[in-house]
């Protein structure tokens, strides 16, 4: 397995592989590797001949400083998780090679997908991602780039900007891998201590009560708002940063939930922030609910 640093080596090796006819398939990452980003190489094998992993943690994405400092970092397992799964290049930049002195070039996608959410909740986040993911697209030069339902609004706002821009890279979305419990994986679960990880399943479990709700005829927003609510608001140290119903074509907050419509959210564990949704009058989400 190749691990690049500099910009031009990695250039360099995408385009000797494109010389040698070989379809690049790219999962770009901020590292801390789990099974949903394992997921996503395992699917970036099967769309393409040679597999590119990027690791940076994007400074630019950040809208809290501390969030930043806190983002949990593991390089060498990483690596060792790379290697394993049959990866081929692992590009990880430096701070200095993505963003030098004097750098001030960004790349936004306005309109209604930067009105809600994780738009609203961290301005500026989703340009840091679209410069970024621009950046490392323009150096990796993939054929298909993979990215994870998880973070279902920043894949939309990637696939918009891919179009708009007319970047020659198919937009790939891959399924949330969850634990047994239902809590979605995240690189930030690392840092929820124990009462919060036992607490945090309560985000899976309120979705799914959600869902079974419209399923059985609701279809009042707000209600199914405060269903997922008040199942993660009986926790202490817990804050609802938004739960929100909104359309799957623009992300526009919707009063009447319809089965076009997801539920998204993001709340706080102690600091820790987590986001999820699910599809309404989707499939159900594999959690233990009580009677
Ligand atoms: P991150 O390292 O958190 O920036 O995520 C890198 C990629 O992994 C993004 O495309 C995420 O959507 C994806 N990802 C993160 N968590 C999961 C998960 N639980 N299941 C599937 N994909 C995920």
């Amino acid at each position: 397995m190749e691990q690049f640093e500099q910009i031009d080596e990695q250039r360099s090796w995408s385009l000797a592989q494109r010389q040698a006819g070989k379809r690049i398939s790219f999962v770009p990452t901020m590292g801390a590797l789990h099974a949903g980003h394992a997921s996503l190489i395992e699917r970036a094998k099967s769309e393409g001949d040679v597999v590119v992993v990027s690791i940076f943690v994007n400074p630019t994405q950040f809208d809290n400083p501390d969030d930043l400092e806190a983002y949990p970092k593991q390089m060498e397992r990483d690596w060792e998780v790379c290697q394993s799964l049959g990866v081929d290049a692992v590009f990880v930049p430096t701070k200095e090679a993505m963003f030098p002195n004097g750098y001030c070039t960004f790349v936004e996608v306005v309109g209604p997908l930067q009105e809600s959410l994780c738009a609203v909740s961290r301005p500026g986040h989703f340009r840091g991602v679209c410069t970024v993911v621009q950046k490392l697209f323009n150096i990796v030069q993939p054929d298909c780039a993979i990215f994870g339902q998880k973070d279902l609004q920043q894949v939309l706002i990637i696939q918009r900007m891919v179009s708009d821009l007319s970047s020659p890279v198919e937009i790939i979305v891959a399924p949330t891998i969850r634990e047994d419990d239902g809590l979605a994986l995240s690189s930030r679960n690392q840092r929820l201590d124990d009462e919060s990880r036992a607490n945090a399943v309560s985000v899976p479990r309120g979705l799914e009560l959600a869902n079974q709700a419209f399923k059985a005829g609701e279809r009042n927003s707000n209600k199914l708002m405060t269903a997922f609510a008040n199942e993660v608001l009986m926790y202490e140290n817990v804050d609802l940063d938004y739960a929100d119903v909104v359309d799957l074509d623009g992300f526009v907050e919707c009063e009447e939930a319809n089965d076009h419509c997801i539920l998204a959210v993001a709340v706080f564990f102690n600091g820790v922030r987590l986001i999820d949704h699910i599809h309404l009058g989707g499939p159900s989400l594999p959690v233990a609910i009580e009677d």
